[in-house]
């Protein structure tokens, strides 16, 4: 062996999945040398016993200096499934966010395709399998797993007598037959739809004739067994209950009495958001002549510049743009990515674009099971006919693609295209931007509402800028009126948390027939339970706030880590049975709002409602089918939801936005109410907002209501100057976490000091967050604050080298270090 390996010089380094500074490097045959490709998967021993899936790199012929080359277990995949472009963008992230190319790996590939020695398989139910299908060696496997529920990989390395046995494995997962313990999702049920069709048995000309005559009395049941006759004779696609009906002119009861008598057929075909089966049904729209505008502005734009900014008002349509824009790239056979904030909240879109593109449209689910996930990863691999148009949230950037033209980051203001946590903490929108560089693609960002830093490069020229200033159809925007609280108070003109003005606007909407939303950007009943004879509020043991009051639990819940408590009978403090609630959320509302409105029916949306199982779209169908009058949300609601009927909007308390402890609570504020209230009014008739607040005077409040964006903007931006935040400085963020106060007071003052003698007065802290304990650790930041001539790259460099040495201090060793490159 060791003659041989001097014999061939032959390495590969390999991505592991895991945080690992540096590709490791492993001895290959020259066979394999010549066989592998990077992108490609192979198994790998890795540290003591363990074995993981690693991916191809690099091929050379340099070994490694710090240690001596292990073999590689064996190769997985004939052809590589990562693409080069794809590992070129990955690298980009790593060293753009500070983190590993392994993280990148395993935040990108669905969990199927990195199979390790801890990983435990198990069957997946209800799926047929041919057993002829099955080599021996995955029968074998597939056999145990009818007596076990489960298997470790190292029951399977003894079941087959061999060790290497993860291609057996890849294959079992590829066949859709056994899937991976950590994934056991929830699987994504798609709605059933009910369809007909004549019995078998009357399908002949001549059973037919003999069927009407029986049903010569029954006329209603005739026509309809007459309307699915020429249904069927005209269009090979099944037949809904509901189109029947319409065709026919009858009832659901009519066709149900047919179905009683087997003369009918009744049968449900999932509506399948991965295998969309349905017909493209909408034809398409002429776009206005705004929309017109626009769109040759943007393909013009397009002309010199990779980037363009859509500054659409909310409802001018901008989707529809969106569409004439991917239908151009479909001509020319390129692929589409279509970015969404959260793909949980968009299923509207979803049908929309399925409806103009069919079956080329390919969601990218997170709620996807592996399986699903490894389907999808193919098809856009392969550039399959069925994979043109991905729509997905930010994850889907680190997908295979092949030819990608276009991408759109719709709503790109939106907080949630920047992950937080796990690392890569990566921004979608700008990841994206680097992506479409890599395949000369065309990146649309499209908002109503942009946030500071692209509205400054487009303003700087780096972007190019079209403005649609015209709803749709030419409603007006709506009408917006500030309720001043304080005010209302006073003159004692509120009920609960409904000013009058509020509550006349809502009765007049409902007696209209039109519907209502109310924001409230707090969930829960009360975010405050204060003892009202000694002070005292209950907080939660293992995060540093006080605890929520959920009435319809009846509990104290932590928004942090999830604890809760019955509620108390009495303070902890005093004892006294003196617990008063404070502040609202949207609990309290929509309580109110039932109290004030009876005879209506009221609905919540926030976290706790849409938690189980299709709980968000079974709401949005809800109010959409019109079967909730007044909806009380948080920003769930802003989410670029279109509803026709939406007359009025209230939001409860402008103030708590405004005053959030962060250097971007005025941008977003502005935002959030702009799109919430961009909700109102999108049809024919013009909206009304009501916003009620303790101070009227307020800029933003005056900017929404007189939707000055451009106002808003140059403010905001001269804060930013004076303050030295983005855009006009890059930040990254130091989070330094342990258990023990002391140690991470400590740690952090030794981390500070450390990046102040680099970059001097740029850096802020070491400082408590307002909430400074989570989940019993001890949080503690540092900012570093970084101008715009400074080199981005060199100031990461320091910044690894300080925190290469302290790693290395023994002391702080357990204290976890956070970095987070644009952090906002
Ligand atoms: P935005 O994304 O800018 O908020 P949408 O694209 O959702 O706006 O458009 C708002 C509404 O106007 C939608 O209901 C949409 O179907 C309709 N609409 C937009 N453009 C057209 C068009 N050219 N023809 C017909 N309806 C349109
Ligand atoms: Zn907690």
């Amino acid at each position: 062996m060791k003659c041989d390996q001097q014999m061939n010089n032959h390495f590969i380094d390999v991505i592991l999945p895991i945080p690992l500074q540096k590709a490791f490097t492993y001895h290959i045959t020259m066979a394999e040398a010549g066989f592998l490709k990077p992108g490609m998967r192979v198994a790998v021993p890795f540290g003591k016993s363990k074995i993981y899936t690693a991916l191809a790199y690099k091929i050379h012929n340099n070994p490694p200096t710090a240690y001596e080359a292990k073999t590689i277990h064996q190769i997985l995949d004939n052809k590589a499934i990562v693409t080069e472009k794809q590992l070129e963008h990955w690298q980009w992230i790593a060293s753009y966010y500070m983190c590993s190319l392994g993280e990148v790996m395993r935040a990108a590939m669905p969990n199927a395709f990195i199979i390790e020695s801890e990983t435990i398989i198990s069957k997946v139910e209800d799926t047929s399998v041919n057993e002829s299908d099955l080599k021996d060696e995955e029968f074998l496997i597939y056999e145990a797993l009818q007596h076990q529920s489960s298997l470790k990989i190292q029951d399977v390395i003894t079941i087959l007598d061999k060790k290497r046995v993860l291609p057996i494995i890849n294959s079992l997962v590829e066949k859709g037959i056994v899937q991976l313990q950590e994934e056991i999702y929830q699987k994504y049920t798609p709605k059933l739809v009910r369809y007909v069709r004549l019995q078998e048995h009357y399908k002949s000309e001549k059973k037919l004739q003999e069927l009407l005559e029986i049903l010569s009395r029954a006329k209603k049941q005739r026509e309809v067994v007459l309307s699915l006759f020429q249904m069927e004779a005209v269009s090979k696609n099944a037949i809904k209950v509901s189109e029947l009906s319409e065709k026919s002119g009858t009832s659901s009861a009519v066709i149900k009495a047919l179905i009683d008598k087997d003369i009918l057929e009744e049968y449900r075909i999932r509506t399948d958001r991965v295998n969309f089966d349905g017909e493209v049904t909408s034809t398409e729209k002429q776009l206005n002549i705004h929309q017109q505008k626009a769109l040759k502005e943007i393909v013009t734009s397009f002309e010199d510049k990779s980037v363009v900014l859509l500054h659409g008002v909310t409802s001018s349509g901008k989707t529809e743009i969106y569409i004439k824009l991917i239908e151009t790239q479909l001509q020319l056979q390129k692929q589409v990515l279509y970015l969404l904030p959260e793909i949980a909240l968009t299923t509207q879109l979803v049908s929309r674009l399925q409806n103009y593109f069919g079956e080329k449209v390919s969601v990218f689910h997170s709620r996807y099971s592996g399986n699903e996930r490894v389907e999808a990863w193919n098809n856009i691999l392969n550039n399959s006919e069925k994979a043109q148009i991905i729509i997905g949230a930010r994850s889907s950037l680190l997908l295979p693609f092949r030819d990608l033209g276009l991408i759109i980051v719709d709503e790109e203001h939106e907080l949630s295209y920047k992950q937080f946590d796990p690392t890569p903490r990566y921004h979608a929108r700008d990841a994206a931007i680097v992506l479409g560089n890599i395949f000369k693609a065309k990146i649309l960002l499209g908002t109503a509402t942009p946030s500071l830093e692209t509205y400054y490069n487009a303003l700087e020229g780096k972007y190019g800028l079209v403005e649609i200033k015209k709803r749709y159809n030419n409603v007006m925007m709506p009408e917006i009126e500030l309720v001043d609280l304080a005010d209302m108070y006073k003159r004692k003109r509120m009920k609960g948390h409904f000013s009058e003005r509020l509550i006349e606007e809502m009765t007049e909407a409902l007696e209209d027939g039109f519907q209502i939303i109310l924001f409230q950007n707090r969930r829960g009943f009360s975010p405050i339970v204060e003892c009202t004879t000694c002070g005292n509020s209950p907080q939660c043991p293992n995060c540093d706030v006080s605890l929520t009051y959920h009435q319809y639990r009846d509990q104290l819940r932590c928004h942090y880590c999830g604890y809760n408590s019955a509620m108390l009978k009495s303070c902890q403090a005093c004892g006294n049975m003196t617990l008063d609630t404070k502040g609202f959320g949207t609990e309290q509302i929509e309580e109110e709002v039932k109290t004030l409105f009876p005879s209506r029916r009221v609905a919540r949306m926030d976290l706790d409602t849409t938690r189980g199982k299709y709980g968000f779209e079974k709401l949005i169908t809800r109010f959409e089918q019109r079967e909730i009058d007044i909806l009380v949300g948080t920003q769930m609601l802003t989410k670029g939801l279109d509803f026709r009927y939406v007359k009025l909007v209230g939001i409860l308390n402008a103030d708590n936005l405004l005053n959030f402890p962060d250097f971007r609570a005025h941008e977003r504020s502005y935002q959030l109410m702009t799109q919430v209230s961009g909700r109102a009014g999108r049809t024919d008739f013009r909206g009304k907002v009501l916003i009620q607040t303790y101070n009227p005077n307020h800029n933003i409040l005056q900017q929404v209501s007189t939707n000055s964006y451009t106002e808003m903007y140059k403010e905001q931006l001269n804060d930013r100057y004076n303050y030295k935040y983005p855009p006009i400085f890059r930040l990254i963020k130091v989070t330094l976490k342990h258990k023990d106060y002391n140690r991470v007071s400590l740690a952090s003052e030794w981390y500070a000091k450390s990046l102040k003698q680099f970059f001097k007065i740029n850096v802020l802290g070491p400082e408590f967050p307002p909430i400074s304990r989570i989940r019993n650790m001890y949080h503690k930041n540092i900012l570093i604050k970084i101008p715009q001539k400074q080199s981005l790259q060199k100031t990461k460099q320091a910044i690894t080298k300080i925190d290469n040495s302290f790693n290395s201090v023994k002391d702080f060793r357990s204290v976890r270090v956070i970095i987070n490159v644009d952090n906002y």
